[in-house]
Protein backbone atom coordinates (compact mmCIF):
# COMPACT_ATOMS: atom_id res chain seq x y z
CA UNK A 1 0.00 0.00 0.00
CA UNK A 2 1.53 3.31 -1.27
CA UNK A 3 0.74 6.25 1.05
CA UNK A 4 -1.15 9.15 -0.59
CA UNK A 5 0.02 12.71 -0.15
CA UNK A 6 -2.66 13.99 1.59
CA UNK A 7 -4.01 17.70 1.07
CA UNK A 8 -4.56 18.07 4.77
CA UNK A 9 -2.21 19.77 6.79
CA UNK A 10 -3.15 18.27 10.17
CA UNK A 11 -4.47 14.92 11.10
CA UNK A 12 -6.46 14.73 14.32
CA UNK A 13 -7.03 11.26 15.22
CA UNK A 14 -10.38 11.21 17.30
CA UNK A 15 -13.29 13.21 17.46
CA UNK A 16 -14.21 13.42 21.08
CA UNK A 17 -13.85 16.68 22.52
CA UNK A 18 -9.71 17.21 22.86
CA UNK A 19 -10.39 16.60 18.95
CA UNK A 20 -13.11 18.51 18.03
CA UNK A 21 -11.87 21.50 20.11
CA UNK A 22 -8.46 20.92 18.04
CA UNK A 23 -10.26 20.68 14.45
CA UNK A 24 -12.18 24.02 15.02
CA UNK A 25 -9.61 25.83 16.40
CA UNK A 26 -7.06 24.75 13.36
CA UNK A 27 -10.11 25.57 11.18
CA UNK A 28 -10.19 28.96 12.65
CA UNK A 29 -6.31 29.54 11.75
CA UNK A 30 -7.27 28.49 8.28
CA UNK A 31 -4.95 24.76 7.92
CA UNK A 32 -6.80 21.71 6.12
CA UNK A 33 -7.74 19.40 8.86
CA UNK A 34 -8.63 15.69 8.48
CA UNK A 35 -10.66 13.84 11.70
CA UNK A 36 -10.24 10.33 11.82
CA UNK A 37 -13.24 9.22 14.49
CA UNK A 38 -13.08 4.99 14.84
CA UNK A 39 -17.20 4.89 16.48
CA UNK A 40 -20.10 6.37 14.60
CA UNK A 41 -21.76 9.18 16.55
CA UNK A 42 -23.62 9.86 18.70
CA UNK A 43 -22.14 7.11 20.61
CA UNK A 44 -21.85 6.42 24.79
CA UNK A 45 -19.18 8.48 26.49
CA UNK A 46 -18.67 8.68 30.60
CA UNK A 47 -17.91 12.30 31.17
CA UNK A 48 -21.05 14.44 32.01
CA UNK A 49 -20.10 17.06 34.47
CA UNK A 50 -18.37 20.37 32.73
CA UNK A 51 -16.63 22.97 34.07
CA UNK A 52 -17.34 26.77 34.30
CA UNK A 53 -14.04 27.19 32.99
CA UNK A 54 -14.29 25.13 30.00
CA UNK A 55 -16.78 27.78 28.87
CA UNK A 56 -14.30 30.04 27.82
CA UNK A 57 -12.67 27.25 25.56
CA UNK A 58 -16.11 26.87 24.13
CA UNK A 59 -16.54 30.46 23.55
CA UNK A 60 -12.86 30.72 21.38
CA UNK A 61 -13.51 27.93 19.34
CA UNK A 62 -17.14 29.58 18.54
CA UNK A 63 -19.27 26.43 19.99
CA UNK A 64 -20.15 28.10 23.36
CA UNK A 65 -23.77 29.53 21.83
CA UNK A 66 -24.24 26.00 19.96
CA UNK A 67 -23.80 24.29 23.68
CA UNK A 68 -25.91 27.03 25.65
CA UNK A 69 -28.73 26.57 22.79
CA UNK A 70 -28.08 22.26 23.19
CA UNK A 71 -30.97 21.77 26.55
CA UNK A 72 -28.46 20.63 28.58
CA UNK A 73 -29.03 21.14 32.20
CA UNK A 74 -26.94 24.35 33.91
CA UNK A 75 -24.36 23.72 36.80
CA UNK A 76 -24.04 26.05 39.30
CA UNK A 77 -22.50 24.36 41.54
CA UNK A 78 -21.21 21.09 43.54
CA UNK A 79 -22.41 19.16 46.49
CA UNK A 80 -19.78 17.03 48.68
CA UNK A 81 -21.19 14.65 51.77
CA UNK A 82 -19.71 12.39 53.48
CA UNK A 83 -22.22 8.68 52.79
CA UNK A 84 -23.65 9.02 56.49
CA UNK A 85 -25.13 12.04 56.03
CA UNK A 86 -23.41 13.96 58.54
CA UNK A 87 -21.73 16.53 56.39
CA UNK A 88 -22.21 18.42 53.46
CA UNK A 89 -20.80 21.52 51.68
CA UNK A 90 -22.03 23.10 48.72
CA UNK A 91 -19.74 25.19 46.27
CA UNK A 92 -21.69 28.17 44.39
CA UNK A 93 -19.57 28.88 41.64
CA UNK A 94 -20.33 32.02 41.56
CA UNK A 95 -19.02 33.00 44.98
CA UNK A 96 -15.82 32.29 43.50
CA UNK A 97 -12.74 34.56 43.23
CA UNK A 98 -12.28 34.89 40.02
CA UNK A 99 -15.55 36.37 37.62
CA UNK A 100 -17.10 35.29 34.54
CA UNK A 101 -17.04 31.18 35.87
CA UNK A 102 -20.31 31.13 37.56
CA UNK A 103 -22.33 28.11 35.37
CA UNK A 104 -21.63 25.37 33.73
CA UNK A 105 -23.29 22.60 31.80
CA UNK A 106 -24.05 18.46 32.86
CA UNK A 107 -24.07 16.68 29.39
CA UNK A 108 -25.33 13.43 28.07
CA UNK A 109 -22.38 12.94 26.48
CA UNK A 110 -23.05 11.40 23.31
CA UNK A 111 -25.01 14.54 22.12
CA UNK A 112 -22.51 17.30 23.53
CA UNK A 113 -19.60 15.16 21.56
CA UNK A 114 -21.71 14.83 18.26
CA UNK A 115 -22.62 18.52 18.30
CA UNK A 116 -18.60 19.90 18.99
CA UNK A 117 -17.68 17.56 16.13
CA UNK A 118 -20.36 19.15 14.06
CA UNK A 119 -18.53 22.44 15.10
CA UNK A 120 -15.82 22.10 13.53
CA UNK A 121 -16.92 20.03 10.33
CA UNK A 122 -19.33 23.26 9.87
CA UNK A 123 -15.37 24.95 10.29
CA UNK A 124 -14.11 23.24 7.12
CA UNK A 125 -12.94 20.40 9.29
CA UNK A 126 -13.14 16.84 6.79
CA UNK A 127 -14.35 14.64 9.08
CA UNK A 128 -14.16 10.97 8.54
CA UNK A 129 -16.64 8.63 10.86
CA UNK A 130 -15.72 4.83 11.55
CA UNK A 131 -12.66 5.43 10.11
CA UNK A 132 -9.89 3.58 12.76
CA UNK A 133 -6.18 5.22 12.46
CA UNK A 134 -4.30 1.67 13.01
CA UNK A 135 -0.68 2.79 13.11
CA UNK A 136 1.23 6.04 12.83
CA UNK A 137 5.14 6.39 11.80
CA UNK A 138 7.45 8.95 11.17
CA UNK A 139 8.14 9.93 7.46
CA UNK A 140 9.76 12.58 6.12
CA UNK A 141 8.80 15.42 7.45
CA UNK A 142 5.65 14.40 9.08
CA UNK A 143 3.63 11.32 9.34
CA UNK A 144 2.27 8.06 7.71
CA UNK A 145 -0.71 6.83 8.94
CA UNK A 146 -2.75 3.82 7.81
CA UNK A 147 -6.83 4.71 8.16
CA UNK A 148 -9.25 1.90 8.32
CA UNK A 149 -12.56 1.78 7.41
CA UNK A 150 -15.99 -0.65 6.16
CA UNK A 151 -13.76 -0.12 2.56
CA UNK A 152 -10.91 -1.45 3.59
CA UNK A 153 -7.14 0.53 4.49
CA UNK A 154 -5.89 3.66 3.39
CA UNK A 155 -2.33 4.97 3.73
CA UNK A 156 -1.88 9.53 3.78
CA UNK A 157 1.18 11.30 5.10
CA UNK A 158 0.54 14.65 6.53
CA UNK A 159 2.52 17.36 7.71
CA UNK A 160 1.58 17.38 11.61
CA UNK A 161 -0.38 14.85 14.02
CA UNK A 162 -2.37 15.38 16.93
CA UNK A 163 -3.21 12.73 18.69
CA UNK A 164 -7.05 12.94 20.77
CA UNK A 165 -7.64 8.98 21.00
CA UNK A 166 -8.48 9.17 24.44
CA UNK A 167 -7.84 6.64 27.07
CA UNK A 168 -8.73 3.39 25.45
CA UNK A 169 -7.51 3.36 22.27
CA UNK A 170 -4.68 0.59 20.52
CA UNK A 171 -2.89 3.16 18.86
CA UNK A 172 0.16 3.58 20.64
CA UNK A 173 2.97 6.16 19.53
CA UNK A 174 6.92 5.87 20.40
CA UNK A 175 5.41 9.31 22.43
CA UNK A 176 3.04 7.19 24.37
CA UNK A 177 4.88 4.10 25.61
CA UNK A 178 6.71 6.16 28.43
CA UNK A 179 4.39 6.91 31.30
CA UNK A 180 4.55 8.46 34.66
CA UNK A 181 4.75 6.60 37.68
CA UNK A 182 0.76 7.39 39.18
CA UNK A 183 0.38 9.04 42.35
CA UNK A 184 -2.81 7.02 42.84
CA UNK A 185 -3.53 3.57 43.45
CA UNK A 186 -5.21 1.52 41.15
CA UNK A 187 -8.86 2.84 41.09
CA UNK A 188 -11.60 1.76 39.16
CA UNK A 189 -15.61 3.15 38.27
CA UNK A 190 -18.89 1.13 38.01
CA UNK A 191 -21.60 3.38 36.38
CA UNK A 192 -25.44 3.90 35.02
CA UNK A 193 -27.77 5.94 34.14
CA UNK A 194 -30.91 6.24 36.05
CA UNK A 195 -34.63 7.55 36.18
CA UNK A 196 -35.28 8.48 39.48
CA UNK A 197 -32.67 9.55 41.44
CA UNK A 198 -33.26 12.65 44.35
CA UNK A 199 -32.49 15.82 42.81
CA UNK A 200 -32.71 19.31 45.13
CA UNK A 201 -35.31 22.08 43.87
CA UNK A 202 -34.62 24.75 41.40
CA UNK A 203 -31.37 25.64 40.09
CA UNK A 204 -29.63 23.41 42.67
CA UNK A 205 -31.02 20.41 41.19
CA UNK A 206 -28.05 20.93 38.53
CA UNK A 207 -25.02 20.36 40.89
CA UNK A 208 -22.92 17.39 40.88
CA UNK A 209 -23.39 15.64 44.05
CA UNK A 210 -20.17 13.74 45.29
CA UNK A 211 -20.72 11.22 48.15
CA UNK A 212 -17.45 10.21 49.43
CA UNK A 213 -17.47 6.80 51.45
CA UNK A 214 -13.95 5.11 53.06
CA UNK A 215 -11.72 4.29 50.18
CA UNK A 216 -13.68 5.46 47.68
CA UNK A 217 -16.95 7.87 46.22
CA UNK A 218 -20.35 8.17 43.82
CA UNK A 219 -21.08 10.80 41.86
CA UNK A 220 -24.84 12.11 40.42
CA UNK A 221 -24.93 14.11 37.68
CA UNK A 222 -28.58 15.12 36.39
CA UNK A 223 -27.99 14.75 32.23
CA UNK A 224 -31.34 16.09 31.44
CA UNK A 225 -34.85 16.44 32.99
CA UNK A 226 -35.56 12.64 33.94
CA UNK A 227 -32.23 10.53 33.82
CA UNK A 228 -28.92 11.16 35.72
CA UNK A 229 -25.70 9.37 35.19
CA UNK A 230 -24.23 7.59 38.87
CA UNK A 231 -21.52 5.99 39.33
CA UNK A 232 -19.02 4.37 42.46
CA UNK A 233 -15.54 4.58 42.65
CA UNK A 234 -13.07 2.24 44.30
CA UNK A 235 -10.08 0.77 43.98
CA UNK A 236 -9.61 -2.00 42.02
CA UNK A 237 -8.16 -4.28 44.94
CA UNK A 238 -11.06 -3.54 47.24
CA UNK A 239 -13.56 -4.70 43.69
CA UNK A 240 -11.83 -7.69 43.64
CA UNK A 241 -12.17 -8.53 47.46
CA UNK A 242 -15.55 -8.02 47.48
CA UNK A 243 -16.21 -10.85 44.78
CA UNK A 244 -19.40 -9.34 43.02
CA UNK A 245 -20.51 -8.42 39.71
CA UNK A 246 -20.56 -4.76 39.16
CA UNK A 247 -24.20 -4.02 39.48
CA UNK A 248 -23.86 -6.07 42.83
CA UNK A 249 -21.13 -4.12 44.05
CA UNK A 250 -22.84 -1.13 43.01
CA UNK A 251 -26.00 -1.83 44.75
CA UNK A 252 -24.02 -2.95 48.13
CA UNK A 253 -22.64 0.21 48.08
CA UNK A 254 -25.33 2.10 47.98
CA UNK A 255 -27.18 0.29 50.58
CA UNK A 256 -24.71 0.80 53.04
CA UNK A 257 -24.72 4.72 52.89
CA UNK A 258 -27.50 6.66 54.17
CA UNK A 259 -26.74 9.47 51.78
CA UNK A 260 -26.88 7.10 48.93
CA UNK A 261 -29.96 5.24 50.42
CA UNK A 262 -31.67 9.09 49.78
CA UNK A 263 -30.70 9.73 46.54
CA UNK A 264 -31.22 6.34 45.17
CA UNK A 265 -33.76 5.10 46.99
CA UNK A 266 -36.64 5.34 43.86
CA UNK A 267 -33.48 4.80 40.81
CA UNK A 268 -33.87 2.35 38.62
CA UNK A 269 -31.05 2.09 35.73
CA UNK A 270 -32.20 3.11 32.42
CA UNK A 271 -29.20 0.55 31.30
CA UNK A 272 -26.33 -1.43 32.14
CA UNK A 273 -23.96 -1.25 34.35
CA UNK A 274 -20.44 0.23 32.73
CA UNK A 275 -17.04 -0.92 34.14
CA UNK A 276 -14.17 1.13 33.53
CA UNK A 277 -10.68 1.07 35.25
CA UNK A 278 -7.13 1.92 35.72
CA UNK A 279 -7.82 5.45 34.70
CA UNK A 280 -5.16 7.69 36.16
CA UNK A 281 -1.94 8.10 34.44
CA UNK A 282 0.35 10.72 32.10
CA UNK A 283 2.48 10.30 29.46
CA UNK A 284 6.37 11.73 30.38
CA UNK A 285 6.32 13.76 26.81
CA UNK A 286 3.26 15.17 25.16
CA UNK A 287 4.82 16.81 22.32
CA UNK A 288 7.27 15.68 19.83
CA UNK A 289 8.58 18.20 16.05
CA UNK A 290 5.08 17.24 14.84
CA UNK A 291 3.11 15.63 16.71
CA UNK A 292 1.07 16.71 20.07
CA UNK A 293 -1.02 14.81 22.91
CA UNK A 294 -4.37 16.08 23.82
CA UNK A 295 -6.80 15.28 26.05
CA UNK A 296 -7.05 11.97 27.56
CA UNK A 297 -4.43 10.90 25.15
CA UNK A 298 -2.03 13.17 26.89
CA UNK A 299 -3.20 11.82 30.56
CA UNK A 300 -6.00 11.41 33.03
CA UNK A 301 -6.09 11.62 36.55
CA UNK A 302 -9.12 10.65 38.74
CA UNK A 303 -12.51 12.51 37.81
CA UNK A 304 -13.49 13.73 41.47
CA UNK A 305 -13.31 16.86 40.07
CA UNK A 306 -14.76 16.67 36.58
CA UNK A 307 -11.54 17.99 35.23
CA UNK A 308 -11.29 15.35 32.10
CA UNK A 309 -13.72 17.43 29.41
CA UNK A 310 -12.48 20.96 30.31
CA UNK A 311 -8.47 19.82 29.97
CA UNK A 312 -9.48 17.79 26.79
CA UNK A 313 -10.38 20.44 25.36
CA UNK A 314 -7.80 23.26 26.42
CA UNK A 315 -5.33 20.59 25.50
CA UNK A 316 -6.71 20.32 22.53
CA UNK A 317 -7.13 24.41 21.51
CA UNK A 318 -3.66 25.18 22.88
CA UNK A 319 -2.34 21.98 20.87
CA UNK A 320 -3.82 23.48 17.25
CA UNK A 321 -2.46 27.23 18.52
CA UNK A 322 1.21 25.49 18.22
CA UNK A 323 0.98 23.75 15.22
CA UNK A 324 -0.57 26.68 13.74
CA UNK A 325 2.05 28.85 14.42
CA UNK A 326 4.87 26.18 13.49
CA UNK A 327 2.98 25.60 10.14
CA UNK A 328 2.84 29.56 9.29
CA UNK A 329 7.03 29.45 10.08
CA UNK A 330 7.34 26.15 7.75
CA UNK A 331 9.06 24.42 10.66
CA UNK A 332 8.99 21.84 13.13
CA UNK A 333 8.22 22.58 17.09
CA UNK A 334 11.04 24.03 18.83
CA UNK A 335 12.46 21.65 21.67
CA UNK A 336 10.92 24.88 24.00
CA UNK A 337 7.56 24.47 22.84
CA UNK A 338 7.24 20.91 23.12
CA UNK A 339 8.80 21.45 26.80
CA UNK A 340 6.56 24.08 27.14
CA UNK A 341 3.79 22.41 26.56
CA UNK A 342 3.52 19.42 28.47
CA UNK A 343 4.41 21.82 31.10
CA UNK A 344 1.65 23.70 30.92
CA UNK A 345 -0.69 20.52 30.20
CA UNK A 346 0.87 19.07 33.32
CA UNK A 347 0.46 22.02 35.45
CA UNK A 348 -3.05 22.22 35.02
CA UNK A 349 -3.70 18.91 35.53
CA UNK A 350 -1.15 19.08 38.78
CA UNK A 351 -3.60 21.67 40.22
CA UNK A 352 -6.75 18.45 40.16
CA UNK A 353 -4.16 16.48 41.61
CA UNK A 354 -3.70 18.29 44.35
CA UNK A 355 -7.64 18.47 44.93
CA UNK A 356 -7.72 15.09 44.22
CA UNK A 357 -4.72 14.05 46.84
CA UNK A 358 -6.76 15.78 49.41
CA UNK A 359 -10.34 14.25 49.32
CA UNK A 360 -8.72 11.06 49.12
CA UNK A 361 -6.82 12.67 52.39
CA UNK A 362 -9.24 12.02 55.61
CA UNK A 363 -7.26 14.97 56.77
CA UNK A 364 -6.97 16.91 54.26
CA UNK A 365 -11.07 15.88 53.32
CA UNK A 366 -11.69 17.41 56.88
CA UNK A 367 -10.18 20.80 55.87
CA UNK A 368 -11.99 20.18 52.50
CA UNK A 369 -15.34 20.28 54.15
CA UNK A 370 -15.36 23.01 56.32
CA UNK A 371 -17.13 25.91 55.80
CA UNK A 372 -15.68 28.29 54.72
CA UNK A 373 -11.95 27.40 54.99
CA UNK A 374 -10.31 30.04 57.30
CA UNK A 375 -8.22 33.16 55.82
CA UNK A 376 -10.56 33.58 53.02
CA UNK A 377 -9.18 30.67 51.30
CA UNK A 378 -12.81 29.47 50.51
CA UNK A 379 -13.31 32.27 47.46
CA UNK A 380 -9.58 30.73 45.54
CA UNK A 381 -10.91 27.09 46.10
CA UNK A 382 -14.38 27.84 44.38
CA UNK A 383 -12.28 29.18 41.81
CA UNK A 384 -9.93 26.22 41.18
CA UNK A 385 -13.13 24.05 41.58
CA UNK A 386 -14.59 25.87 38.41
CA UNK A 387 -11.72 24.59 36.79
CA UNK A 388 -9.02 27.76 37.27
CA UNK A 389 -6.10 25.70 37.41
CA UNK A 390 -3.96 28.95 35.94
CA UNK A 391 -3.05 29.98 39.37
CA UNK A 392 -2.54 33.54 39.29
CA UNK A 393 -0.92 35.20 42.93
CA UNK A 394 -4.61 35.33 44.61
CA UNK A 395 -5.41 31.74 43.66
CA UNK A 396 -1.96 30.46 44.51
CA UNK A 397 -1.02 31.56 47.59
CA UNK A 398 -4.92 30.86 48.35
CA UNK A 399 -4.38 26.82 47.37
CA UNK A 400 -0.54 26.43 48.57
CA UNK A 401 -2.04 27.76 52.07
CA UNK A 402 -4.67 24.84 51.98
CA UNK A 403 -2.74 22.36 51.02
CA UNK A 404 -0.29 23.45 53.96
CA UNK A 405 -3.52 23.48 56.75
CA UNK A 406 -3.84 20.00 55.47
CA UNK A 407 -0.73 18.92 56.21
CA UNK A 408 -0.76 21.04 59.49
CA UNK A 409 -4.31 18.77 60.21
CA UNK A 410 -2.20 15.61 60.43
CA UNK A 411 -0.24 16.70 63.25
CA UNK A 412 -3.02 19.50 65.10
CA UNK A 413 -6.66 19.17 64.47
CA UNK A 414 -7.44 22.04 63.18
CA UNK A 415 -10.69 21.86 62.15
CA UNK A 416 -12.99 19.23 63.77
CA UNK A 417 -14.62 16.15 61.78
CA UNK A 418 -18.41 15.87 63.28
CA UNK A 419 -19.35 13.30 65.15
CA UNK A 420 -21.00 10.68 63.59
CA UNK A 421 -21.32 6.50 63.31
CA UNK A 422 -18.78 4.54 61.53
CA UNK A 423 -19.85 4.59 57.55
CA UNK A 424 -19.14 0.85 56.08
CA UNK A 425 -16.18 0.92 53.44
CA UNK A 426 -17.15 0.87 49.58
CA UNK A 427 -18.43 -2.63 49.06
CA UNK A 428 -18.82 -4.19 52.69
CA UNK A 429 -22.48 -5.57 53.58
CA UNK A 430 -24.52 -3.09 55.98
CA UNK A 431 -24.49 -4.29 59.50
CA UNK A 432 -27.94 -5.53 60.94
C1 LIG B 1 -15.45 7.10 35.42
C2 LIG B 1 -15.15 8.41 34.75
C3 LIG B 1 -15.93 9.52 35.03
C4 LIG B 1 -15.63 10.76 34.42
N1 LIG B 1 -16.38 11.86 34.73
C5 LIG B 1 -16.06 13.03 34.18
C6 LIG B 1 -16.83 14.20 34.44
O1 LIG B 1 -17.82 14.16 35.17
N2 LIG B 1 -16.46 15.38 33.86
C7 LIG B 1 -15.38 15.45 33.04
O2 LIG B 1 -15.05 16.54 32.55
N3 LIG B 1 -14.65 14.37 32.73
C8 LIG B 1 -14.96 13.18 33.27
N4 LIG B 1 -14.25 12.08 32.92
C9 LIG B 1 -13.15 12.22 31.98
C10 LIG B 1 -13.65 12.43 30.54
O3 LIG B 1 -14.47 11.35 30.19
C11 LIG B 1 -12.45 12.51 29.61
O4 LIG B 1 -11.44 13.28 30.20
C12 LIG B 1 -12.81 13.10 28.24
O5 LIG B 1 -13.74 12.32 27.57
C13 LIG B 1 -11.53 13.25 27.39
O6 LIG B 1 -11.84 13.65 26.09
P1 LIG B 1 -10.90 13.20 24.87
O7 LIG B 1 -11.40 13.90 23.68
O8 LIG B 1 -9.47 13.34 25.26
O9 LIG B 1 -11.13 11.63 24.76
P2 LIG B 1 -12.48 10.85 24.35
O10 LIG B 1 -13.65 11.63 24.76
O11 LIG B 1 -12.33 9.47 24.91
O12 LIG B 1 -12.43 10.80 22.77
C14 LIG B 1 -11.47 10.02 22.10
C15 LIG B 1 -12.07 9.63 20.76
O13 LIG B 1 -11.02 9.02 19.99
C16 LIG B 1 -11.59 7.96 19.25
N5 LIG B 1 -10.48 7.04 18.92
C17 LIG B 1 -9.75 6.29 19.78
N6 LIG B 1 -8.79 5.62 19.12
C18 LIG B 1 -8.93 5.96 17.81
C19 LIG B 1 -8.22 5.58 16.63
N7 LIG B 1 -7.17 4.75 16.67
N8 LIG B 1 -8.63 6.10 15.44
C20 LIG B 1 -9.69 6.96 15.39
N9 LIG B 1 -10.39 7.34 16.47
C21 LIG B 1 -10.00 6.86 17.68
C22 LIG B 1 -12.62 7.36 20.20
O14 LIG B 1 -13.60 6.64 19.51
C23 LIG B 1 -13.17 8.61 20.88
O15 LIG B 1 -14.35 9.09 20.26
C24 LIG B 1 -14.54 10.84 33.51
C25 LIG B 1 -13.78 9.71 33.22
C26 LIG B 1 -14.07 8.50 33.83
C27 LIG B 1 -13.22 7.32 33.50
Amino acid sequence: MSPAESSHDVLVIGGGPAGSCAAARLRQHGLRVLVAEKCAFPRFHIGESLLPAGNRVLAEIGALEKVAAGGFIPKFGAEFHRADGSQAKKVVFREGLVPGLDRAFQVERARFDALLLDHARALGAEVRMETTVRSLEREGAGYRAVLADGGGEQAVTVPWVIDATGRETCLMSEQKRALEPSPFPKRMAVFSHFHGVARAAGPAGGNIVVVRLDGGWFWSIPIDAERTSVGVVTTVAGFRAAGLSPEAFFQRAVAAAPKLRELLGRATPTMGFHVTSDYSYFRRELAQERLLLAGDAAGFFDPIFSSGVYLATWSGKAAADLVARAHAGGRDLTPRERRAYTRTVKGHARVFQGLIEAFYDEDAFDVFMTDPVPCDISRGLISIVAGHARLTWPLWWRFRAFLLICRLQRHWKIVRRPAAPATAAVGEPVAG
